[in-house]
């Protein structure tokens, strides 16, 4: 198990830093993007840090899978039809902090390919 104790999503999972918690489970917490990009925007992480999905998948693969169970769970309870998930991975990719997140869009009409 590793924590970062500078990393802003390690801090959320540990509680220090307030967020809108939408899933919780002993490995994985959900919460509400502070800057939505569409009416559901959360991220699921692992409470564990990892800078990326790569290494969460070679260290944890069975927490990976978890990120996958909780977005479904999240995007259900907000009743969406479908949604989008989202592993930005590099800076190239627009990732901007580096704890692994998950994020999970829904509830408008999105396009293909995405920007
Ligand atoms: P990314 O660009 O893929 O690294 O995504 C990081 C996401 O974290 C962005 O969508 C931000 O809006 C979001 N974010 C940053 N700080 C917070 C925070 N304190 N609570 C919730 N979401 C945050």
């Amino acid at each position: 198990m590793s924590r970062d104790p500078e990393c802003l999503f390690c801090r959320i999972a540990e509680g220090q830093i307030p967020a809108d918690l939408v899933a919780e489970t002993e490995r994985v917490v959900a919460f509400r993007d502070l800057a939505p990009v569409a009416p559901t925007h959360a991220l699921v992480i692992p409470r564990d840090h990892y800078a990326n999905a790569a290494e969460l998948a070679a260290a944890e693969p069975e927490t990976l899978a978890e990120l996958v169970s909780v977005a479904d769970r999240v995007a259900a309870a907000d009743g969406l039809p479908g949604y989008r998930l989202v592993f930005n991975t590099g800076v190239a990719a627009q990732q901007s902090v580096f704890h692994v997140h998950l994020h999970v869009i829904g509830g408008r009409d999105v396009t293909w390919p995405p920007g």
